[in-house]
C-alpha cells in the first residue's frame, strides 16, 4: 500500500471527501471514495479488472497498476 493511500484526503477521481471511507481503485492506482467504488462495481468490465488483479496477486506481482479505465 502506498503512502498516498493513507495521505490522500480527497478522492483522486471526483475530489470528494475521503473521511467516510477510502479504497484503492480496481482499475488503476487511484485512491477513491466509496461512491466512486460503487460506480466501478457497476462497470461492465469490473469482473475483468477484478480477475486481472487476482491473477497479478497469484503471480506475486504486488505492483500491478490495474487494467486502466476504458471509456464505457
Ligand atoms: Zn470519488
Amino acid at each position: 500500500m502506498s503512502d498516498h493511500f493513507f495521505d490522500a484526503t480527497r478522492c483522486d477521481r471526483c475530489g470528494g471527501d475521503l473521511s467516510t471511507g477510502r479504497i484503492m481503485s480496481m482499475f488503476n492506482t487511484e485512491v477513491i471514495c466509496m461512491a466512486c467504488k460503487e460506480k466501478e462495481r457497476q462497470r461492465p468490465d469490473y469482473r475483468q479488472a477484478l480477475q486481472a488483479d487476482r491473477d497479478a496477486i497469484r503471480r506475486g506481482d504486488r505492483n500491478f497498476p490495474g487494467i486502466g479505465m476504458k471509456k464505457t
